[in-house]
């Protein structure tokens, strides 16, 4: 019989363990966890350096499932179980390679002790085993760099929607407030909506690394939007744990993709003939191009509809439902009849508030020229407040931001008088809601 221990308070871990027919101790301390063959723990880090006996499974940042995985793993890997571990699907788990290490380090001991050797021979050995576990601390060590420290929103799974607007800036670079993008997470299913500068490494700080993205969505290819789309694809796809499946939607997406594949033809190749396999980036790439009036889609289990609003480019506002919960997210746009009934009822509709703001960063006569350009394009307070009212939106988050931040005495009143009955939220850079 096997062996699994999991830390406090992940009994939603041990429940899902048990469903596949798994007992497991609930343990309120790790290092409680002697004689298991597998625990499954919070943080791998403050295990650094320590001896343990059995396998570690690390809970940050990872779904049930994924955790589920990796313990069958540990077993089969541990012959414990039967069956062969899948090697491409093990190093695609994040927070494997401490096990990886310790693993290796047995083996190359192993090795030493149980074959007698010729003096060359054996350090042949330790020379080839000491660059393969070089290779794993290090990385490891990037790993580690990624989660350092603070605590991620994405530590936890949530039962049903959560909306974090990475960026929740304007197509001017300011510090503390990056370029457009928001994620929507539906349990462990994340959707990035836009990829604005700074997007991959906010996502980074906030403890979601680019490669657990598979699907990108695009409102419009405005550099604001799209900025950083290079970065989290490449990024996201290169190394051993890069994704290998990626679905791209959007207007002009195909465009997005022939263009980057095309300009980093060389660079994409290279990096594939390091080891990286080409799934993800030249191959398994899905890309729904909009290039009719609506789009309806469905991936990873949530629908997926969207409807064109008035810009300056072809823009999609985006409505993501599923359990019974729904998320809109407007896309740049002036007012338009059409959005309510589309964000009918919405437990959270992001909303571009680029003319909520006081633009006060700007001296006087530029900011009425920006206010006046941008008329027609961005939709301003009164009209915002009666999209999200007409809506019934339980939410209305206001984004695409800065320019000296929002005026947000306008902003109450407006919505107000629009008899907006919900929540009013201003978006910030890593900004956590929940319906
Ligand atoms: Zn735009
Ligand atoms: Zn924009």
């Amino acid at each position: 019989m096997v062996k699994i221990a999991v830390e406090q308070p992940f009994a939603d871990v041990r429940r899902a363990l048990k469903k596949k027919g798994y007992q497991a101790k609930m343990v309120k301390q790790p290092t409680d966890a002697i004689g298991y063959d597998v625990c499954v723990v919070r943080n791998l880090d403050v295990f650094d350096g320590s001896h343990v006996e059995g396998s570690l499974v690390e809970t940050r940042g990872r779904s049930v499932n994924e955790i589920v995985d990796e313990v069958e793993e540990r077993l089969q890997r541990a012959g414990k179980i039967a069956g062969t571990a899948d090697a491409s699907k093990s190093s695609s788990g994040g927070g494997f390679t401490t096990g990886a290490v310790i693993g290796a380090l047995a083996g190359a001991a192993a090795a030493l002790l149980t074959t007698p050797k010729t003096g060359k021979e054996l350090q042949s050995i330790v020379k080839e085993k000491t660059l393969e576990v070089t290779d794993q601390v290090k990385e490891k060590a990037n790993e580690m760099k990624e989660k350092k420290g603070k605590s991620s929103p994405f530590e936890t799974i949530p039962d049903g929607f959560r909306v974090v607007t990475v960026g929740s800036g304007n197509p001017l670079t300011e510090v503390g407030r990056n370029a457009p993008s928001t994620l929507v997470q539906y349990k462990d299913k994340y959707f990035l909506v836009d990829c604005g500068a700074s997007t991959t490494s906010t996502l980074m700080e906030l403890g979601l690394p680019a490669k657990k993205i598979t699907n990108m969505l695009f409102t419009h290819q405005h550099v604001d939007h799209n900025g950083d789309f290079w970065t989290f694809f490449i990024d996201g796809w290169q190394g051993s744990t890069g994704r290998r499946e990626l679905n791209l939607a959007g207007p002009q997406v195909q465009d997005l993709y022939d263009t980057t594949v095309n300009f980093f033809k060389k660079d994409l190749e290279y990096r594939a003939s390091l080891g990286t396999a080409k799934d993800g980036a030249l191959t398994n790439v899905n890309i729904t191009d909009f290039t009719e009036d609506q789009h309806s889609l469905e991936l990873d289990g949530v629908k997926i509809t969207a409807i064109p609003v008035p810009h300056t480019a072809p823009t999609y506002a985006f409505r993501f439902e599923a359990g019974g919960q729904s998320v809109v997210v407007s896309g740049d746009l002036a007012y338009t009849d059409d959005l309510a009934p589309f964000a009918k009822d919405a437990d959270i509709l992001v909303l571009d508030g680029m003319m909520t703001g006081t633009f006060s960063d700007l001296p006087e006569q530029a900011a009425e020229n920006l206010r006046e350009g941008l008329e027609g394009s961005h939709a301003t307070t009164e009209d915002l407040a009666k999209m999200a009212a007409d809506a019934g939106a339980k939410k209305a988050v206001l984004t695409h931001l800065g320019l000296g931040g929002m005026d947000t005495a306008n902003v109450k009143k407006a919505f107000s008088d629009a008899n907006f009955k919900g929540e009013i939220v201003a978006a910030e850079d890593g900004l956590v809601i929940h319906p």
